[in-house]
């Protein structure tokens, strides 16, 4: 990999969640998982200045790089002028653009992303279908553990199920606070999704929908509880699951059967 040294220009916003990679090292790893390809597109929130993004440059990809602070800006475009202008620059809240509308093509979707901003975007993203070819993320550790998690376990919920259902998931490794600058608080994690060619089970997402937050919104509650009012006991136990299960007993394809009852 081509040799970059990057400085930095701009002083760190506490507000938008900015803690810049610093560790070369660590930026090696990251790129060698998104494996950036010449010719391809990749759109990458939140940029900053430019860390991950002159290794996507360098290998010949084109970037769309969305990002809400203004400051960043001229550094990005100094960027873009060093090679050949294969970088695009859109200004902006990242959660209101429309991703489809950015490209034609197939898109990687990969960013260091803030805490509230990555929870928001994977939702965002996983119903963009084909749109997206893949999606790496660089986010709390404790998040990733949530988007990762499988059932009997603590973090398996609402997010993990909704990733399963669109994406094949995947944890890689993770970041300690040392690998940035200011350094954050808690270690960050990155997590690898690749979107299915289909949904994992055939299910309609208004009633999953339901059916998800009214099981996890007291998780430690049976179904019999949490779901009274929604379905009986007799119809839960209809499809082979115990009214006294708790939530994160339940499969992915287990909730998508509850859904089919609504
Ligand atoms: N990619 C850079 C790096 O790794 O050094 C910066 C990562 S920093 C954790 C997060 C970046 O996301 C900041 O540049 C911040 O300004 C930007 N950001 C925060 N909220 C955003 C939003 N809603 N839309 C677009 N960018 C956002």
């Amino acid at each position: 990999m081509e040799k970059i040294t990057s400085s930095l220009e701009v002083s760190a916003k506490k507000s938008l969640g900015q803690n810049f990679l610093v560790d070369q090292n660590i930026i090696r790893k990251i790129i060698q998982a998104i494996n950036p390809q010449a010719g391809e597109y990749i759109v990458e929130i939140g940029p900053g200045q430019g860390a991950l993004t002159e290794h996507l440059l360098a290998a010949g990809a084109h970037v769309i790089a969305l990002e809400k602070d203004t400051r960043m800006v001229e550094p990005l475009q100094k960027l873009s002028a060093k090679y050949d202008n294969r970088l695009r620059v859109v200004l902006g809240d990242a959660l209101e653009q429309d991703l489809t509308q950015l490209s034609d093509q197939p898109l990687k979707l990969v960013g260091n992303l803030p805490y509230n901003v990555g929870t928001q975007m994977v939702f965002n993203a996983l119903k963009l279908g084909s749109h997206i070819k893949g999606m790496t993320f660089m986010l709390q550790k404790e998040v990733v553990q949530r988007i990762t998690a499988n059932p009997q376990n603590n973090h398996w919920g609402r997010l993990a199920v909704w990733c399963d259902l669109y994406t094949q998931r995947q944890k890689l490794f993770d970041v300690p606070p040392t690998a940035f600058h200011p350094r954050p608080k808690v270690t960050s994690a990155i997590v690898s999704l690749t979107p299915r060619a289909d949904k994992k089970h055939q299910v309609d997402d208004t009633k999953l929908e339901r059916v998800l937050n009214k099981s996890f919104t007291q998780r430690r509650k049976m179904l019999r509880a949490s779901l009274k009012g929604t379905l009986s006991i007799e119809q839960i136990e209809s499809i082979g699951i115990q009214a006294t299960q708790r939530p994160e007993t339940l499969t992915t394809e287990e909730f998508c059967k509850l859904a089919h009852l609504l």
